[in-house]
């Protein structure tokens, strides 16, 4: 028998049930999924975090041979914390042809079809490989050592389709994103001395400036993407923290920004462009006044774009199953670009939309659910 609508849904339920909000463990839900592969004869393997606390999980279905398929998805949801739900977001309910509950559209869904299908996934003559990552909401930590483990452990696959909710739209191109952190070190001294000081929240402010600068002339003169809105790389300031009172001049001050990049614009030349004009013209000046001023960057989170390719396997693969004939570019970061920077060919396409992801009364829609498992059974089908 292949398992069909009901059973994805009872398990789309199962996962939702676990609260797997990125700062909690998601072990419990990754223990669920490793019984739940091992009544059907599958092995796990767990890639554990360095405080324990939380697992990636690889699992092959299927021989062990390459030219298989990798189906990969993010175990954590972002918080419902502020947020108004008419419902509890960790009880999947039915409403109107939809399913509500944190992590229904991003991303739970799509493993649940999955998972759902392992049953029915006897006659694979090229293996589909499930991988399971942590932290995806928190800048994609996760997944570079289940990404490595891979690569040690399995054939080489042919394709990776990472499920994040597309509305089943095959998507070739995502933005990265590269979170940082400037700490400005100042010098302390009373308001009224300004010429004995050096002000860390004007050095900051200073750098701000330059930043946005660096933005507006690439919301101006590009490079642009074509089809992914906004089509430049974005340069934005989150949060500024600096300064003790109005009578001190401000010894520290740190600010969090973001690059989310296309490919034709990556991050990397924007950070050393940075960083220089940090260490020539900036931080000179400060230490004429004071010599212990300065002024760090520091690279908290690293996610690559990914790049369209015209000829890329995978894209094939999920046009023809998905029956569409054009590739689609979103901006939001995902984990495709970290599989294509290890040497794989990567889309991004599953069920439910990107407008309903992080929102209160999250839901996806049966329609979508449908579609999602759909695609999923047309795999099996080609992979047998
Ligand atoms: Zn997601």
């Amino acid at each position: 028998m292949t398992p069909g609508l009901a059973e994805v849904r009872e398990m789309i339920e199962r996962l939702v049930a676990f609260d797997t909000v990125s700062r909690n463990s998601n072990l419990e839900l990754i223990d669920f999924v490793r019984h739940w592969l091992s009544r059907h004869g599958v092995a796990s393997h767990l890639v554990v975090s360095d405080d324990g606390e939380k697992a990636n999980l690889l699992a092959t279905v299927g021989p062990s041979v390459p030219g298989g398929v990798v189906l990969s998805g993010h175990t954590d949801v972002v918080p419902v914390d502020g947020q108004r739900w008419t419902t509890d977001p960790f009880h999947v309910v039915e409403r109107n042809g939809r399913l509500y509950g944190r992590g229904t559209c991003d991303m739970k869904s799509f493993l649940a079809i999955a998972l759902a299908l392992v049953p029915g996934m006897r006659h694979l003559k090229r293996p589909i490989h499930l991988a399971l990552s942590y932290d995806e909401e928190v800048g994609c930590r996760g997944a570079p050592r289940l990404i490595d483990a891979m690569l040690a452990r399995i054939p080489t696959p042919a394709a990776v389709i990472v499920g994040e909710p597309t509305g089943m739209r095959v998507v070739s191109a995502h933005k990265g994103i590269a979170v940082l952190r400037t700490v400005v070190t100042g010098h302390e001294a009373h308001s009224s001395q300004t010429h004995r000081g050096v002000s860390a929240v004007t050095t900051a402010a200073r750098l701000i400036t330059h930043l946005d600068d660096l933005a507006r002339r690439r919301a101006a003169d590009g490079p642009f993407a074509p089809g992914v809105e906004p089509p430049q790389t974005t340069i934005h300031v989150g949060t500024v923290h600096g300064g003790t009172a109005v009578n001190i001049i401000a010894r520290e001050c740190h600010f969090d920004w973001d690059i989310r990049a296309i490919a034709e614009d990556p991050p990397e030349p924007i950070l050393q462009e940075f960083r220089r004009h940090c260490d020539e013209r900036v931080v000179p000046e400060l230490r004429r006044i004071a010599p212990g001023c300065g002024v760090t960057t520091e690279l908290l989170v690293d996610a690559p774009p990914l790049a369209h390719e015209d000829a890329n396997p995978a894209l094939e693969l999920a046009c023809r199953l998905a029956g569409v004939d054009t590739a689609a570019r979103v901006p939001f970061a995902a984990e495709a670009g970290l599989f294509q920077r290890s040497g794989l060919h990567s889309v991004i396409c599953g069920p439910g939309s990107i407008d309903q992801a992080h929102q209160p009364d999250e839901f996806i829609t049966l329609d979508q659910v449908r579609a999602g498992l759909d695609f999923q059974r047309r795999l099996v089908a080609s992979l047998s």
